[in-house]
């Protein structure tokens, strides 16, 4: 069976049906209303089975052969190995199929080209709105079907708008779980210098003082639409002072009791093994970073279900654009070393890892899988880099009825990767198909004939 061109360019197809509908709606009474793109994309591309060389099984961590996944709805009917295709089954071939990838830290609102102010007093909401629109389809095209937001940013509750939009259908991009605006103490976040004559002055995070102040910013932010809070537990007073402890840990108790009493969770920025151990005492869900986290804190962690979102692909992104020889080059290569160090400290320690890339960049919004890459290149291995991409992330999510793995009553949402990723974690970066809720999104495969 050839795949249907319908199925490689949705968009063209959609805009055909669209001409034709607009057409009819005149003649009949009772004519379907004047179509959308996107909601004609997807009834024009929902196969009813998936058939593909391999499948990587997340939970176990094995690649199964031969491999139809059949598709009722947006959701996994089915998942049957060692079996020909059956006839109505889309054919891949040879490929391995892997469920929606899971990036667990990243900032889709925010394109910083080096100077956090400008983006902060340069572009209007709006136009940084639209920006996170474009990041959010290259991330979905990279095969990320699941992203947690980290932070905006400074853009209030936008990311709250970008989440309801994709869901609605209206525009691309995966599945969002938002943190809006975070919560920092002063003097605890980006941006380090602003004049003292600003009348309005810009900020990246919500500032608080005291108890009663994070426990507001807490209940605003999940009232206003916040899936999780994030919360700044350290950060250097500027970029060449050493990290400091910020909010204390009273003060993101007050944040983590106010998130946890309606089943929220609370990620927390924490670099410094100071400012991880105040985050870890006040009861965070995660540490995000974790650069100086010990064997003891990390068994710790452990022990509590904390979960470590280890970031190091941005480091090694980092190093690249630094001439040889350079001191910066010297400092990021002390931070690779080090990441090196927490990786082998975090596997030792049995914590749970997921994978977040922590973009903050247009040019880096989309190259996500690169920090599984990084991982595996720091010692852990492939099968566990890509279950911190899939399976753990969707437990961090608290999405594990849904996504992260491949099985009956599932999301349909299934990406296609070449060769078999347990054995070259370098698969990820050449996604060649991106199925989300059972719709294609993206099909780069050739077109085949059975
Ligand atoms: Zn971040």
């Amino acid at each position: 069976m050839p795949t249907s061109p319908s199925l490689r360019h949705p968009r063209r197809a959609a805009d055909l049906f669209l001409v034709f509908a607009l057409s009819l709606a005149g003649c009949e009474a009772h004519a379907e209303p004047a179509s959308h793109p996107q909601r004609d994309a997807a009834r024009l591309s929902q196969p009813k089975a998936l058939h593909a060389a391999r499948l990587f099984d997340a939970t176990a961590g094995t690649i199964l052969a031969n491999v139809t996944v059949r598709i009722a709805g947006d959701r996994i009917a089915s998942v049957v190995a060692g079996a020909a295709a059956p006839p109505d089954a889309m054919e891949l071939g040879d490929v391995t199929l892997v469920p929606g990838l899971v990036d667990a830290h990243t900032h889709l609102m925010a394109n910083d080209t080096g100077d956090y102010i400008d983006m902060l007093t340069q572009k209007s909401e709006a136009y940084r709105t639209l920006e996170a629109v474009a990041n959010a389809r290259a991330v979905l095209y990279a095969g990320f079907t699941s992203v947690r937001d980290c932070g905006n940013e400074g853009l209030m509750y936008a990311d709250v708008a970008l989440r309801d939009a994709i869901e609605k259908g209206l525009v691309e991009g995966p599945r969002l779980r938002v943190a809006t605006r975070a919560i920092a103490a002063p003097g605890g976040y980006l941006p380090f210098r602003v004049s003292t004559d600003l009348a309005v002055r810009p900020s990246g995070a919500q500032i608080v003082n005291g108890i009663d102040e994070a426990r507001r910013a807490a209940r605003e932010q999940l009232a206003n639409g916040a899936d999780l809070l994030k919360l700044y537990a350290d950060f250097p007073a500027s970029p060449t002072e050493p990290i400091r402890p910020t909010l204390t840990v009273d003060e993101m108790k007050a944040a983590v009791d106010v998130a946890h009493a309606s089943g929220h969770k609370v990620a927390a920025h924490a670099m410094s093994l100071p400012g991880i151990r105040n985050a870890l005492a006040a009861g965070v869900d995660s540490i995000e970073h974790g650069n100086d986290a010990d064997l003891e804190t990390l068994r710790l962690m452990a022990a509590r279900g904390v979960f470590l979102v280890p970031t190091q692909a941005v480091i090694a992104l980092e190093i690249e654009s630094e001439a040889p020889g350079s001191p910066r080059r010297a400092v990021l290569q002390a931070q690779v070393e080090g990441g090196k160090r927490l990786i082998r400290d975090a596997v030792a320690s049995g914590v749970k890892i997921a994978t977040g890339f922590d973009s903050a960049e247009s040019a880096h919004h989309g190259q996500d899988a690169l920090e599984a890459v990084t991982l595996v290149a720091h010692g852990m291995s492939t099968t566990a880099a890509l279950q911190a991409a899939t399976v753990r992330g969707a437990e961090l999510l608290g999405w594990t009825d849904r996504i992260g793995s491949l099985e009956k009553g599932k999301l349909a949402d299934i990406v296609a990767v070449p060769g078999d990723p347990t054995r070259d974690v370098h698969a990820l970066e050449r996604v060649s198909f991106v199925m989300k809720g059972g719709v294609v999104v993206r099909n780069d495969l050739p077109p085949r004939t059975k």
